[in-house]
C-alpha cells in the first residue's frame, strides 16, 4: 500500500509482470514490421517508461519521436487535449506506431489518430500499456495492448497522480 497526496493506492500490477507482457509486445511487433523501417511516436508524459523498455526490445531499425498531449485533470479525464506540442519527424508514407500509457475514454487517441493521419502515413497502429474498455467512449482500434483493466485509476510505471508516482515501477490501483 502507498499513499500519495490524499488517496491510498494498492499494488495491482507487478513490474516482473509488466516488463514480461512488454517483451511479448515487442515481440509481436518485431514479427509485424520485419520488412519495415517504423516511426514510434511516444505520447508524453505517461508512455515513457513504458516505451523505454518496449523500444530496448525492439530489433528493427526504427525511428522514434515524441509527442506531448494533455487531457487529465487529477483523477478525471477533461474529454478534451489541452495541449499538443511535438513531433517533428516526418511521417508521410512511413509506418506509425503510437506508444500511449493508456487508453481510457479513447478522447485523447481518437484526436491523436486524426492529426496523424493527416500527415498521410503508410499506416497507424497503437501500442498501449493499458486499456479500460468499460470506459471507452469512441471506437479506437489498439493493435497492441498490454493489460485490459477494469474502470479505476491506476498510478505507477509512468501513469501520474496530480504529478506524482510515474517513477513507481509497478502499477497501483486506487484503493
Ligand atoms: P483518455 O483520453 O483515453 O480518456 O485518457 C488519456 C489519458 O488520460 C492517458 O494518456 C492518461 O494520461 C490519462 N489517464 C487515463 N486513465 C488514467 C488512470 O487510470 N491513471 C492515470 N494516472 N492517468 C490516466
Amino acid at each position: 500500500m502507498i499513499n500519495i497526496l490524499d488517496k491510498t493506492f494498492v499494488p495491482f500490477i507487478s513490474r516482473e509482470t509488466i516488463e514480461k507482457r512488454i517483451t511479448e509486445l515487442a515481440v509481436g511487433i518485431n514479427a509485424d514490421y520485419a520488412d519495415s523501417c517504423p516511426v514510434f511516436i511516444i505520447v508524453l508524459n505517461g508512455a515513457f517508461l513504458f516505451a523505454s523498455e518496449l523500444v530496448k526490445n525492439i530489433s528493427l531499425a526504427c525511428e522514434i519521436n515524441f509527442i506531448r498531449l494533455s487531457s487529465y485533470s487529477q483523477t478525471s479525464s477533461t474529454g478534451s487535449v489541452r495541449e499538443i506540442i511535438g513531433m517533428d519527424a516526418s511521417i508521410a508514407g512511413r509506418d506509425v506506431i503510437i506508444i500511449e500509457d493508456i487508453v481510457d475514454t479513447g478522447l485523447t487517441m481518437s484526436q491523436l489518430i486524426t492529426k496523424v493521419k493527416a500527415m498521410s502515413p503508410k499506416s497507424v497502429e497503437i501500442a498501449t500499456l493499458l486499456h479500460k474498455p468499460e470506459a471507452l467512449k469512441t471506437p479506437v482500434d489498439m493493435r497492441y495492448v498490454g493489460f485490459e483493466i477494469e474502470n479505476k485509476f491506476v498510478v505507477g510505471y509512468g501513469l501520474d497522480y496530480d504529478g506524482i508516482g510515474r517513477n513507481l515501477d509497478a502499477i497501483y490501483v486506487l484503493a
